[in-house]
């Protein structure tokens, strides 16, 4: 068996005792790893100042071999903040308006690939199989091909892939395009977002379907699919299970007295929606005024990304936006919103999913959106909340059984959440049950092995 190298920007390195910070896609590479043996190769976070960073940092865990780099203070600033994230992560969210570029940060973004690749290559052996991930590291095959590498590459997009239109505001869109017609494999969450990327292909003459999901372009032939994201459904579930007996639960639990919960869960970012979301709730209690002092809504969101402005203006926005509400909606013994602007341990959080009876996932555009996925299995079969869910997340095209909304629609969102508050149980059940058993059937193991099998399967991949 071919063995798998990893590469992705940031790695999720094991502690001393050999545990992986937790998390589905980490614990499902981990696995794929550790059953062919390789390498995970990627960023260490670490700033080496303005020196050349020292050679790659290897940490043996079993058969896996962590291998991570430092980055230089301009790299940090000129790849990651500057490219990666002020260009790239608002084109593939389809905010043009909020893309920043400029030549300086396009150049580091493209020496940062050349530099992994030039770490990377001296490790690699010609039948590896080479996995890599996300939108910080779109050129890394063309680097590695340039320099000699012929092994199976492939490539697997975590946030969405925009239209034409909006791509090709990037002025070195061909420059991304180019870079992955070098992979063999090219994988996105959705349908719609392989068809934004043929459309792209096709909108300048760059390339062609050749049928059969392959893809031709630059001279190259490669595969074109999808492949959404799961999470460890039945292991999430029973960690949700076991959770309610821990401590913070318990007491969120009492805290709420007998008051339905809503729930949301999002990283701070404009991507999320939160603030339509908070104004969707306010609509929610003012068209709804028996439901004052009976719901609590609870928005946990972790800060992100504090480096780029826009984020940085968005955690005073989101507050302000939810002490408003609350000054004006609250009484002496009901907080209509609590915000919590920090992050919480995933054990709690799957406690707090299933003490919600609506959990609110309502991005304005999200590649798949894995809370989503959690909430719906972390709930009690025999009592399950609802999932209201924005029809512009990833996952809204598996999880049927959800209210879909439009979170542009403040009214809409707010009669879902009005509705979701009020549905029977028969109805919560069979939404549940039929959302649950793709979730089963379609968890992340599963992705790993189809997107695996593709990529070592030839004739598949042209
Ligand atoms: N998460 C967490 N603690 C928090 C908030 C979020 O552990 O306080 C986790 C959550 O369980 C999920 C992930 O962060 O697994 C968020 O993934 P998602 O795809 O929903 O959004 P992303 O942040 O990747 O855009």
């Amino acid at each position: 068996m071919s063995r798998l190298v990893i590469v992705s920007n940031r790695v999720p390195v094991p502690d001393k005792g050999g545990i992986a910070p937790a998390g589905g896609l980490a614990v499902a590479l981990k696995a794929a790893l550790e059953e062919q043996g390789g390498i995970w190769m990627g960023w260490s976070g670490r700033s080496s100042g303005e020196q050349e960073p020292q050679p790659l940092a290897q940490l043996q865990q079993g058969n896996i071999t962590y291998a991570l780099t430092d980055l230089t203070d301009t790299d940090v600033e000129e790849y990651y903040h500057g490219f990666a994230n002020r260009v790239l992560w608002p084109i593939c969210h389809y905010r043009l308006d909020l893309a920043e570029y400029g030549r300086k940060e396009m150049a580091g973004y493209f020496r940062v690939n050349r530099f992994f690749g030039r770490r990377l290559a001296p490790l690699v052996k010609p039948d590896d199989v080479i996995w890599v991930h996300d939108y910080h590291l779109i050129p890394l095959a063309a680097e590695l091909r340039q320099m000699g590498l012929k092994n199976r590459i492939g490539f697997f997009l975590h946030i969405p892939w925009p239209p034409a239109d909006v791509l090709f505001t990037m002025p070195v869109h061909e420059e991304i395009m180019r870079g992955l017609s070098h992979y063999d494999v090219v994988g996105f969450q959705t349908d719609h977002d392989l068809e934004n990327f043929a459309g792209c292909l096709r909108r300048e003459g760059i390339g062609d379907e050749l049928g059969g999901g392959r893809f031709t372009a630059y001279d190259r032939i490669f595969k074109g699919g999808t492949y959404a994201i799961g999470i460890e459904t039945a292991a999430f579930a029973e960690f949700a299970e076991k959770a309610s007996t821990n401590k913070t639960v318990k007491k969120a639990r009492e805290s709420i007295e007998h008051r339905s919960l809503i729930m949301g869960v999002d990283r701070l970012d404009y991507s999320k929606g939160i603030t339509q979301r908070i104004d969707a709730f306010e609509r929610f209690i003012l068209a709804n005024p028996a439901q004052q002092g009976r719901v609590t809504y609870l928005q946990i969101t972790p800060k992100s990304r504090s480096e780029v402005p826009e984020y940085e203006a968005m955690q005073r926005t989101v507050a302000e936006q939810a002490g408003r509400v609350n000054g004006a909606l609250g009484a002496v013994d009901w907080v209509p919103i609590r915000y919590i602007n920090r992050s919480v341990g995933r054990h709690i959080l799957a406690g707090l999913y299933r003490l919600g009876r609506v959990g609110l996932v309502t991005p304005l555009r999200d590649g798949m959106n894995l809370v989503a996925k959690e909430y719906v299995a972390a709930q009690d079969p025999d009592d399950p909340g609802v999932l209201v869910l924005s029809r512009f997340a990833g996952a809204a095209c598996e999880l049927r059984g959800a209210l879909l909304v439009n979170p542009y629609d403040i009214e809409g969102t707010a009669n879902a959440m009005a509705r979701a508050l009020s549905m029977p149980l028969e109805e919560r059940k069979e939404r549940w049950k039929t959302m649950m058993d793709h979730l089963l059937e379609h968890d992340v193991s599963r992705w790993c092995r189809d997107f695996l099998n593709d990529l070592t399967t030839r004739d598949q991949c042209g």
